[in-house]
């Protein structure tokens, strides 16, 4: 069902919701207060609602304004974004998977290259700190994806950080 607001002539407004028949009116309209005929109006606005629906997907920056438009829009026009913005989130959450991958491939990178130079310990745990201490900072003022992954990142270090003394104190004993 579509829903079809038709402004008459003589300036009366009337609604109402129709099935289309092959993106056409199934049956007449006309206005209720001067019965002039709606039809070729509400058949324009049923073409231009179903050119609306074929048309490709809103760019990415759909999901920010989702919300600031959800109240000025169509309910059917409101389920189009809606669809929209979760083919978007899908994409996105690739993405971060991707993204959380080359956390992994960085520390991996850094903690090797450590190893690699001989660093002592403790100032193998100082450079892990530092780059959490460089991660907390970027972390005020990420976007909520990026947020994660900063996140995950300094999880990370930490992580290494417990190995790292973990394996020292074991060679200690
Ligand atoms: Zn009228």
């Amino acid at each position: 069902m579509i829903p079809v607001k038709i402004f008459c002539g003589c300036g009366q407004k009337y609604a109402f919701e129709v099935e289309p028949v092959n993106n056409l009116m199934p049956v007449p309209v006309a206005c209720p207060v001067c019965k002039r005929d709606g039809t070729a109006a509400a058949n324009e606005i049923l073409a231009r609602i179903l050119k609306g629906k074929t048309q490709p997907l809103p760019p990415p920056s759909v999901n920010n304004l989702l919300n600031s438009v959800q109240a000025r829009l169509e309910p059917h026009l409101v389920d189009a974004l809606k669809s929209a913005v979760v083919q978007e989130l899908a994409a996105q959450r690739k993405e971060l998977i991707a993204a959380q991958q080359a956390a992994a491939a960085e520390l991996t990178e850094l903690a090797h290259r450590l190893e690699t130079v001989q660093t002592p310990l403790l100032d193998r745990l100082q450079t892990y700190e530092q780059r959490i201490q460089e991660l907390e900072r970027d972390l005020a003022d990420q976007s909520k994806e990026n947020r994660e992954l900063l996140k995950l990142k300094i999880d990370l270090l930490r992580q290494q950080i417990q190995t790292e003394q973990g394996a020292s104190r074991v060679n200690f004993n």
